[in-house]
């Protein structure tokens, strides 16, 4: 029995900020940031 690719996609594990526990868009979650955009800002203040 093939999953079809919407049943994939909300089985993956959602991706969260380690600063402030903010759940990942998925298409930054792509990328090797770890963090989501507030705390990345943050960072480079
Ligand atoms: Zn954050």
């Amino acid at each position: 029995m093939l999953m079809s690719p919407v049943e994939f996609f909300r089985n993956l594990p959602k991706k969260e900020c380690p600063e402030c526990g903010q759940h990942i868009m998925e298409e930054q979650a792509e990328s090797y940031l770890m963090e989501c955009d507030r705390c990345l800002s943050k960072r480079e203040e």
